[in-house]
């Protein structure tokens, strides 16, 4: 039986993370994988999930499995933290599911239940991982323009056109925040523009927000998803709490499915549970547990936020010394779409072989796309990266 197996494309990304373990030289940096680093290049474990971590391992009385939709208490403390206010909770059906890339999968498992002839649109680019688990699972996917590689911007005018094509029961795949690869995101009078089109189409919503308070905080990277959710009568939500958390090994997420009524929110949290009953029964606790101690006790919440507001503020100066550092050296306002960039990645907008002359010549690591991880940096390595941008000619 194995014999018949045919070898399957290996991940670029963690390609990449290989080559640079094996890299040699000491001036090399990382900005290829998507994971938060602090200035001497640590993932840490955020303050709150440590303490949250003491408590639960001093007072679990049981391993006993949970629900199969996880703990009704992590559903509703990551509803309120996604989005607000801004939906009835009586429409959201929600499951924990293992990590954000979790809840995409069944979300789209989902997707191909409820309506299997329906096309995914996608930004071109996103995170590889959509296409690939769209293809894997044989449904229909188109792409719509997104990045443009002249102003490192959003295309909007080229966005608008392809998603004029959507037909009746499209879904339309939108990242929430701290657009992946690109950090090219979209302004509130943008999405307003593109939830009128959808609507007109009658094309339906799945948002991917993995990365909510690495933009512009907690509340204001829920913003977009909570206008498109509170304009539709259907809107899947994957929101990953991987990255503001710091849980990445957790695999902890959600899927949230928001109905248009009560009776229909019941069908759809029904459904969500076979979902995970089918693929993995009960989804992990850990994680979970983690994020419920911290969002519903006041102390530890305003601990995390404290902490996350100073990862993301970290990133925002790096962003900025950087984008001042190319200036410099440039005597051009050429990068300064770098400072403008929201998240933990910014497309530099250049082609293989100059990204492949960055990593021969000057040992810097970021994805062929030319993806760059902005915490991977720290005010020792911007001078290094701008100078090396500016010696490869890009
Ligand atoms: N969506 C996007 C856009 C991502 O970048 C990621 C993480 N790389 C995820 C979802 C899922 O992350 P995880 O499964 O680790 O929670």
């Amino acid at each position: 039986m194995l014999e018949n197996l045919i070898a399957q494309p290996a991940d670029k990304i963690l390609a990449l993370m290989a080559a640079f373990k094996a890299d040699p030289r000491d001036t090399k940096v990382d900005l290829g994988v998507g994971v938060y680093k602090d200035a001497t290049g640590n993932t840490p474990v955020m303050r709150a999930v440590k303490e949250a971590e003491r408590r639960i391992v001093a007072d679990q009385t049981t391993k006993a499995y949970t629900g199969l939709a996880g703990d009704p208490a992590f559903g509703a403390a990551m509803r309120d933290l996604v989005l607000g206010d801004s939906v009835a909770a009586e429409r959201v059906a929600a499951v924990a599911t293992p990590g954000g890339t979790g809840a995409i999968r069944q979300a789209l498992e989902l997707i191909k239940m409820a309506s299997p002839d329906a096309t995914v649109w996608l930004s071109n680019p996103t995170w590889p991982n959509h296409p690939s688990i769209i293809r894997y699972l044989g449904m229909n996917m188109a792409e719509y323009r997104y990045f443009d590689s002249a102003t490192r911007g959003v295309d909007f005018a080229g966005l608008i056109e392809d998603l004029g094509q959507i037909k009746s029961g499209d879904v339309v795949l939108i990242h929430g925040c701290c657009h992946n690869p690109t950090g090219a995101n979209l302004r509130a009078e943008q999405i307003a523009e593109i939830i009128t089109l959808m609507q007109t189409k009658g094309a339906i919503p799945f948002i991917d927000i993995a990365y909510q308070g690495f933009g512009d905080g907690l509340q204001e990277d829920a913003q977009i998803t909570r206008q498109i959710a509170s304009a539709f009568d259907n809107c899947l939500i994957a929101a990953s709490c991987s990255k503001n958390f710091g849980i990445y090994r957790e695999r902890t997420g959600i899927l949230m499915g928001i109905a248009k009524d009560a009776d229909q929110q019941k069908l759809t949290q029904q459904t969500l549970q076979f979902l995970n009953r089918q693929n993995y029964s009960f989804p992990p606790d850990h994680g979970a547990r983690v994020v419920t101690t911290i969002l519903n006790d006041p102390a530890l919440r305003k601990d995390w936020e404290a902490e996350l507001e100073e990862t993301r503020n970290g990133m925002l100066v790096l962003r900025q010394q950087l984008a001042d550092e190319l200036r410099r050296l440039t005597n051009s306002d050429r990068f300064d779409f770098l400072a403008h960039h929201r998240g933990m990645f910014s497309l530099l907008g250049t082609s293989p072989d100059k990204v492949e002359k960055l990593r021969a010549d000057h040992g810097i690591y970021m994805v062929g796309d030319s993806r760059m991880n902005i915490a991977g940096l720290n005010a020792d390595t911007v001078p290094i990266l701008a100078k090396a941008i500016v010696a490869a000619g890009i």
